[in-house]
């Protein structure tokens, strides 16, 4: 039985998505004695609040994540990283396995195509890039490790939008940077599109509700996505 200085017990969220911040939140009030801790990456430079203990920055590795958890107690592992990061989601696996804690994978379903939705569905970012129409108006809606592959379009208009200003200028021969995260809904990005006169939109298919603004808002405009599936 656990004294009274020690959580009933220890739960290890590793996140960085909204869905994470929320499990986080939900968490915290169903088990008040529990000890809830996110971990995120340390990829954004100023992370929106989250519920709870933060650690941040990478494990080392399965091993460094099967100690971390041991070192911790911790008796849940949940994943609830972006269906793009399969690095971690594997680590998670091994080391869950290795520590011996169960491992409740949280990761999105895709989107599925809707009536009015008008995609060109890809599996690479080079294909993507491919896919773009000369002369087009894109929202480029992917992280700025993704960006540099479209500098070769020198015949389109970017549109990027990033959390953190860049350290660097972007690459792109010909664009626009919006600083600030998604809207929440689609008539804020339905604004964007249009103050920008976006003809394209190239994303990656992440699922979840945080990110489908832009694909609702698209919808309403007629405009085409350009969707990179997980095959990527
Ligand atoms: P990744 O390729 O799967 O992971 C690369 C390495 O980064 C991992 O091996 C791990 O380092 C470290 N890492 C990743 N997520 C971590 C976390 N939550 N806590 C501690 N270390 C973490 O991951 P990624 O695609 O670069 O994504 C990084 C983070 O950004 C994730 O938390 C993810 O949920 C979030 N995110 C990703 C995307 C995307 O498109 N990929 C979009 C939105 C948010 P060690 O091996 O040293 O432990």
């Amino acid at each position: 039985m656990p004294n009274k200085s020690e959580p009933s017990e220890t739960i290890l969220i590793i996140g960085g998505t909204r869905e994470a911040a929320d499990l986080a939140r939900e968490l915290i009030a169903a088990k008040p004695e529990a000890r809830i801790i996110t971990s995120l990456a340390g990829r954004t430079k100023e992370p929106a609040p989250l519920a709870g203990e933060v650690r941040t920055g990478g494990f080392g590795g399965i091993e460094g994540l099967a100690r971390y958890i041991e070192d911790n107690a911790v008796t849940r592992l949940i994943d609830a990283t972006h269906p793009f990061a399969r690095q971690i989601s594997a680590n998670a696996i091994e080391a869950a396995k290795i520590a011996g804690v169960p491992l409740d994978i949280r990761t999105r379903k895709p989107w599925e195509e809707q009536r009015g939705d008008n995609w060109i569905e890809v599996d690479t970012l080079e294909a993507a890039r491919d896919a773009i129409p000369p002369r087009a108006r894109v929202l480029l809606a992917l992280g700025s490790q993704y960006i540099g592959l479209f500098a070769s379009r020198d015949d389109v208009h970017f549109v990027v939008r990033m959390i953190d200003k860049p350290d660097e200028p972007l690459a792109l021969p010909d664009h626009a940077l919006v600083l600030g995260r998604p809207g929440d809904t689609a008539a804020a990005e339905t604004m964007l599109l249009i103050a920008h006169s976006i003809s394209h939109i190239v994303c990656r298919n992440s699922g979840g509700r945080a990110a489908y603004a832009k694909i609702e808002a698209a919808r309403e405009l007629g405009l085409p996505v350009i969707m990179i599936g997980r095959g990527d």
